[in-house]
């Protein structure tokens, strides 16, 4: 244990010990050794972090400084992030146990991209005030002012484990932008990565108090969404801690932003490239060994084509090598952890009680005693009522639904309680289009997509995979007000 790196929670702008004696271990999920440990906050923890913020915003510079200013900090911090992109990529392959293509792309490439772009989005051109030109009012008189968008607050962000970097920037990103103060708590799983942004917040001058960082779990996650100093609660995880946190937050009536979990339907059309279609439905299962929100885990084929479809599928899932993710040659690492292995045996076994066919996979592979590995499976057989088609695995598990038209597939696609993300695979793309219009999902991908990963296109989903979106503009106005400023323009 003394080997361990030990570290410390960021509370205005210090690092400091926690107050209480409990630590969490940071375990690497394909090796289950302790990388580290992080302070598991406690309530006064937590809420010393917040009156911090509080002060920052209601005291501080941050949220009344010159917008330029503000990128100009942004930017640094930016700069910085860039510069440590090895070592944060080294650090995710051994927290989350990503493989090396994801880590560098995904997991740490694409949210310095973000970052970057938030601070120059805010640059001198971006629209604070607009000016409402002088209206008549009949039997008032004449109305001018201004509409002007202001910090949210203080903001609570809490990420959950599978893109540690990734969602926290995602949240961090557009609060500093927007003139928020935060208190961000990574999940407990992967919180090293994470505290890597307290160090260039704190290298690039960024003001005490505007980002803090308390390791820890629930005690310190519900200090957040009910403290009444905290204004905003951006919240990235399951639905069922979703639903607590909204009520938790409801007290305070503070504004929130939900991510919550999917079961994404992929509509593979009877004319679809199926090859093209073969390689989403490919990394729907093994990226990031399935714990991906948005993945695409339920695959809807017309009739015509479901059997082909298996048959290339189970070919190439036999491909997908599973092992170390620091090993260039790995296609899918572990899970996270035990208990989410645990989970998704049992969602196994629940599928083949209902009935559904296990087509490949299905177990934890054969050599890997160590490590949470679980193999790439596949079902068939599956009805869309059945636990495995409506039920978020987070786990490398896949299933094949045929479709006779597509009324019915559309009808199959939004018959389930999430609605994150979808995708249809069709020769004629306004038919895509059209039947991307009818699934109720906050991002719908035809042919492939191509905008889902740049900073401008919003993130978030319908029904109860959340509320809210971000990224982009979008992302930047959850973290904003609009006020309006009027005067009588006559009477001067
Ligand atoms: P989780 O819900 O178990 O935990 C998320 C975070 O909430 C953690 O930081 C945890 O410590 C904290 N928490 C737990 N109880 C709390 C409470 N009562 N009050 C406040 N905070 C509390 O999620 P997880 O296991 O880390 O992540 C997996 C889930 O995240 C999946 O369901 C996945 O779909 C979802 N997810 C969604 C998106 C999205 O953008 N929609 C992205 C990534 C992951």
């Amino acid at each position: 244990m003394s080997e361990v790196p030990a570290h410390r929670l960021y509370i205005d702008g210090a690092w400091t010990d926690g107050t209480g004696d409990a630590w969490t271990e940071v375990v690497n999920p394909a090796t289950e050794e302790v990388i580290g440990r992080v302070p598991e906050a406690t309530q006064e923890d937590a809420e010393r972090a917040v009156r911090a913020a509080r002060r920052a915003f209601d005291e501080g510079p941050w949220p009344s400084m010159p917008v330029q200013d503000r990128a100009a900090v942004m930017l640094r911090m930016a700069e910085l992030l860039e510069r440590r992109a090895p070592e944060l990529i080294d650090l995710n392959i051994a927290e989350v146990g990503s493989i090396r293509m994801l880590a560098e792309m995904l997991q740490v490439g694409v949210p310095l991209a973000h970052f970057r772009d938030m601070a120059e989005r805010i640059m001198p051109g971006f629209a604070w005030e607009r000016p409402l030109p002088p209206t008549p009012v009949p039997g008032l008189g004449l109305g001018q002012g201004v509409m002007r968008r202001e910090p949210c607050g203080v903001a609570a962000l809490i990420p959950a484990y599978n893109f540690p970097l990734f969602l926290s920037v995602m949240k961090l990103a557009p609060a500093l932008a927007a003139g928020c103060t935060t208190v961000l708590k990574p999940a407990p799983a992967a919180p090293l990565e994470v505290l890597a942004l307290a160090e260039v917040a704190e290298e690039a001058g960024l003001p005490p108090g505007v980002l803090n960082i308390v390791t820890g779990g629930v005690e310190a996650g519900r200090v957040l969404t009910t403290d009444p100093r905290v204004d905003l609660v951006s919240f990235t995880g399951s639905d069922t801690v979703g639903r607590q946190v909204y009520a938790q937050a409801a007290e305070g009536v503070k504004k929130v932003v939900l991510e919550l979990g999917g079961k994404s339907p992929s509509v593979i059309c009877e004319d679809a490239d199926l090859d093209k279609a073969l390689g989403e439905m490919l990394a729907g299962i093994a990226t990031n060994a399935g714990q991906g929100c948005s993945l695409f885990t339920r695959t809807l084929v017309h009739r015509s084509r479901h059997d082909e479809l298996v048959e290339k599928a189970v070919a190439a899932l036999g491909f997908i090598t599973v092992g170390d993710p620091a090993d260039p040659a790995t296609a899918m690492g572990p899970l996270i952890s035990r208990a989410q292995r645990d989970k998704v045996e049992k969602l196994v076994r629940a599928g083949e009680e209902e009935g559904a066919r296990i087509v490949h996979g299905g177990r934890r592979p054969a050599g890997l005693d160590r490590g949470f590995f679980f193999e790439p499976t596949l079902f068939t057989g599956v009805d869309n009522t059945m636990t495995i088609a409506r039920t978020e695995f987070f786990g490398p598990v896949g299933c094949v639904i045929p479709f006779e038209d597509d009324d019915e597939a559309v009808r199959l696609a939004n018959d389930n309680p999430y609605g994150l993300a979808g995708s249809v695979w069709a020769a004629d793309p306004l038919r895509a289009y059209g039947i991307a219009g009818r699934v109720r999902a906050g991002m719908v991908m035809v042919n492939g997509g191509g905008g889902g990963v740049t900073p401008h296109v919003a993130f978030g989903g319908y029904k109860q995979s959340g509320l809210g979106r971000e990224w982009g503009e979008h992302g930047l106005d959850e973290y904003l007000q609009t006020k309006s400023i009027t005067w009588s323009a006559a009477s001067g």
